[in-house]
């Protein structure tokens, strides 16, 4: 089922356009990852999604009204994960997940309760009375991860997720992407790492220089390239591009 709807976006920075009318449904249940060469735009869409910045033109319809009705609404629907860790640097990271449950109004029970299921999936128990600077990248970004599930969002943005991870913890991600698909909840990742695209996607859309290349499942783009690896298939569309 449809849950998103991106129509015609466009996004202007000066006289350069990042996007030049990207469409595409994000659905309810699935894993769906952005690919393309650096600077193809998958940051500027994933965070006009998130709504850190606003489209230059164009709309986003989430179960049909326009997110651009009333955005604070629209925020409770989603978590997002930025590229580069923002965790508080003053407060600790039981702080920093108890601060994301609260803004979101959720109860004192209801924090706890979402801890200690967030604990079971991704382990987070050992450095809650940690700092960030305290801590290795990996870690804050388990931390950050953490916090952008906190208030169990219906959409939820990774924006390179798995940069940094030792392979285990790597692999612990995968396996709750998966159950976040498994519940209903639509996970957009973008991603460098094919193999991680291949493995987790339903669907990938291929962006390049702000234009949607292509969009289907691996498997289909596996066959249709005749390649026995996602990243065959996205190094020969990256080299037809270039020629
Ligand atoms: P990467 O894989 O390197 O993270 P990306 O696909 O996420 O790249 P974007 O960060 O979305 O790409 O950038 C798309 C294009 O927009 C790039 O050419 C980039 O230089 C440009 N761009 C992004 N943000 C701005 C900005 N604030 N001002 C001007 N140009 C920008």
């Amino acid at each position: 089922m449809s849950l998103l709807k991106i129509e015609s976006i466009k996004k202007r920075y000066g006289s350069f356009e990042a996007l030049k009318g990207i469409s595409l449904d994000l659905n309810t249940g699935e894993v769906i990852s952005l690919l393309g060469v650096n600077g193809a735009g998958k940051t500027t869409l994933s965070s006009i999604i998130a709504t850190l910045h606003p489209p230059t033109s164009g709309d986003i319809l989430f179960k049909g009204t326009s997110i651009f009705n009333d955005i604070p609404s629209y925020r409770y629907q989603i978590g997002y994960c930025p590229q580069k860790p923002n965790l508080n640097p003053l407060l600790t990271m039981r702080d920093n997940l108890w601060f994301a449950g609260k803004y979101y109004g959720m109860s004192d029970d209801a924090v706890e309760q979402r801890m200690k299921e967030l604990n079971e999936r991704l382990g987070i128990d050992r450095f809650l009375a940690a700092y960030a600077h305290e801590l290795s990248g990996g870690w804050k970004q388990r931390y950050m991860i953490a916090r952008t599930l906190m208030h169990s969002p219906k959409i939820v943005i990774l924006d390179e997720p798995t940069v940094g991870l030792d392979p285990d913890i790597r692999q612990q991600l995968w396996y709750y992407i998966r159950h976040l698909r498994d519940q209903g909840i639509c996970v957009l990742i973008t991603t460098h790492y094919l193999d991680e695209a291949e493995k987790l996607s339903d669907r990938v859309v291929v962006l390049h220089q702000g234009v949607i290349k292509l969009i289907d499942t691996p498997q289909n783009l596996m066959q249709s390239f005749q390649k026995g690896k996602l990243e065959d298939v996205f190094l020969e569309l990256t080299k037809e591009q270039k020629e």
